[in-house]
């Protein structure tokens, strides 16, 4: 159980695992810290926090869990502010999209306190945003991915996986190059694509009559080009070169895919296609 758990970043992912620990009964005081006092007053009326701090040494005071879920390029700045007012008692986790660099800013800003800070990654999520869009169950079921670091301390590490586990989380690790390199491929690069297919499609000079067609084909397609434009400039800068390579594959294949078409080659057309349906049936069929 926590006694008093400290959210920096009140938002979709902080203020569902807010919800989640206060109905597991697992959190005694739950206290938000942010960049706006709007967004905080609003997770106060949501009943997601009890109180909200303005200052970031009174809201980490005492903690024994403090959980950064601000956007990725932020973390460096938070975690610079966080070393001169962390003490030895709270466990310090994340939840960032990218670990390897926020790992190094980790290490960087905390010194000897780097030992407490346990890298993790919820698998969970909406391309909504914000507190009023999180919801207790969002990580019900939902693989987090923990990515210690050698020095990490092994009774850190236990108490993130609990509260993870609390939360209905099934928690697994992942070295940091592991996970930012297989999350390029799975996430990152989906979302590169539905941005890119949206904004092709939106400066189209038929775009009104596109859209106006569009059926749940491209809704489904494009549904996570709502997500939060800030967080996912941050994950493309943070996690550059796995992204890139992940994009230049999917680049080269599509390639592959043209010049089947071009050349009327319905072979290749029809074992890609294949071959992919295969595979989306059995991914239906772990979902
Ligand atoms: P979100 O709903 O936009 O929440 C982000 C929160 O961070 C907001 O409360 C925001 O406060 C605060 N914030 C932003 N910049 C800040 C700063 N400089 N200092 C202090 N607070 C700041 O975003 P989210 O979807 O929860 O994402 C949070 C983290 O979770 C990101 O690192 C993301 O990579 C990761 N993540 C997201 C998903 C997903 O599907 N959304 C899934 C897994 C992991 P204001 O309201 O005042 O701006």
């Amino acid at each position: 159980m926590i006694n008093k758990l400290t959210i920096v970043g009140v938002g979709l992912i902080g203020g569902s695992l807010a919800r989640a620990l206060r109905a597991a009964g697992y959190v005694g005081e739950i206290i938000g810290y942010g960049r706006s006092i709007g967004n905080l007053q609003q997770a106060v009326e949501l009943e997601v926090i009890d109180r909200a701090e303005v200052s970031l040494a009174d809201a980490v005071r005492e903690s024994d869990m403090i959980v950064l879920a601000v956007p990725v390029g932020c973390m460096a700045e938070i975690l610079e502010q966080l070393a001169p007012v962390l003490d030895d008692r709270a466990a310090v986790t994340d939840v960032g999209s990218v670990k390897g660099s926020v790992i190094a800013a980790a290490r960087a800003a905390l010194g000897e306190r780097f030992a407490q800070f346990v890298p993790g990654h919820p698998l969970a999520g909406t391309e909504q945003s914000g507190v009023a869009a999180s919801i207790a169950d969002l990580f019900q079921r939902r693989r987090v991915i923990l990515s210690p670091e050698p020095e990490t301390d092994e009774s850190a590490i236990a108490r993130v996986r609990a509260m993870w586990e609390a939360a209905g989380a099934q928690v697994a690790t992942l070295s940091a190059e592991d996970h930012d390199r297989i999350l390029a491929a799975s996430s990152h690069l989906p979302h590169m694509l539905a941005y890119c297919l949206m904004d092709m499609v939106v400066r189209h000079d038929d775009h009104r009559a596109i859209l106006e067609c569009a059926a749940n084909g491209f809704r489904d397609t494009t549904r996570i080009a709502a997500s939060d434009p800030v967080m996912w400039r941050d994950i493309c800068l943070a996690n550059r070169d796995a992204l890139l390579a992940a994009l230049r594959r999917y680049l080269d294949d599509l390639g592959e895919l043209a010049a089947a078409i071009e050349e009327g080659d319905s072979e290749w057309l029809l074992e890609a296609f294949t071959r992919a349906k295969h595979a989306r049936d059995a991914l239906n069929k772990k979902l």
